[in-house]
């Protein structure tokens, strides 16, 4: 594996190649989830980039960027241990004077974006530079970010970008939560209120097969099952994340963020 810092050195090293390049985007504090879409990635292309680097321009000024997780030796040997071709760790990507992109508001004021505004324009920001680089064929998402997602497929048929967006399931630790950077900042007894999440999506599936589409019906049970955990919002969408008031099996999105303590966390479950 080569380790890579700076743009010119990306490009000189992906000049050497004529290969099809998947390219998996991170944060890093590298767990099993990322571990998957890389895998994935590894399964596609003859050629797979990481990157990691923790995105200024996502966070909100308020938010963790100081405090966001990072384990610089332990993410690399992870790569390694994977087989990722190159790992890509720039210390900054921005310039002075920049264009950005700007989300959709009709995609990117709803449910993250009405809490984290901006936060979409900067993934979209530094995801149109990292392709631009890395030129993949393929790039891998998951579906931990469902409204992610959907955001960067609306840019990449708006931008005419010729790469496939692959997403990519859920990995969840054996009790159900969903594996997360952020869950690293959870104490012991936030760990177990964090199942809650889990347990309200999984409720909202076993009456949705029971025959319960009215959405109301199920957020009023997911609520119950919440509590106390201060929820910022559940939404029913479907796959265009139009609010629904009733389930269309296959076409539906349960989604769910929550606050367990200080620390926000998000789920989803599609139906
Ligand atoms: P992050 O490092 O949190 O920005 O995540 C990098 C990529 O990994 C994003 O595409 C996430 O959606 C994906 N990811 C994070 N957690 C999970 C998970 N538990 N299962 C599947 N993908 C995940």
């Amino acid at each position: 594996m080569t380790v890579v810092y700076t743009k010119e050195d990306l490009k000189a090293e992906l000049l050497k190649l004529n290969k099809n390049i998947g390219f998996v985007p991170t944060m890093g504090y590298l767990h099993n989830g990322h571990k998957s879409l890389i895998e994935k990635s590894k399964s596609e292309n003859e050629y797979t980039v990481v990157s990691i680097f923790v995105n200024p321009a996502q966070f909100l000024p308020n938010e963790d960027l100081d405090k966001y997780p990072r384990n610089k030796e332990g993410d690399i040997k992870f790569c390694e241990d994977l087989g990722v071709d190159i790992l890509f760790m720039p210390k900054d990507v921005y310039f002075d004077y920049e264009p950005k992109v700007i989300a959709p508001k009709e995609l990117a004021s709803i449910l993250e974006g009405a809490t984290r505004p901006g936060h979409f324009d900067g993934v979209l920001t530094v995801l149109n530079k990292f392709f631009n680089l890395v030129k993949p064929k393929n790039a891998y998402f998951g579906k931990k970010d469902t409204q992610q997602l959907m955001v960067i497929n609306n840019m990449i048929k708006s931008f005419f970008m010729n790469i496939n967006i692959v997403p990519c399931e859920i990995i969840r630790e054996e009790d159900g939560l969903a594996l997360s950077s952020r869950n690293s900042y959870l104490d012991e007894e936030q760990r177990v209120m964090a199942l809650k999440i889990f347990r309200s999506l999984t409720k909202a599936k076993n009456m949705i097969e029971n025959g319960e589409l009215d959405s109301n019906l199920i957020q009023k049970e997911m609520r119950g099952i919440l509590e106390p955990l201060k929820i910022d919002y559940i939404e029913f969408v479907d796959k265009e994340f139009n609010k629904i008031d009733k389930i269309k099996l296959g076409e539906s999105i349960i989604l769910i963020a929550v606050y367990v303590g200080p620390t926000r966390l998000i789920d989803n479950i599609w139906i």
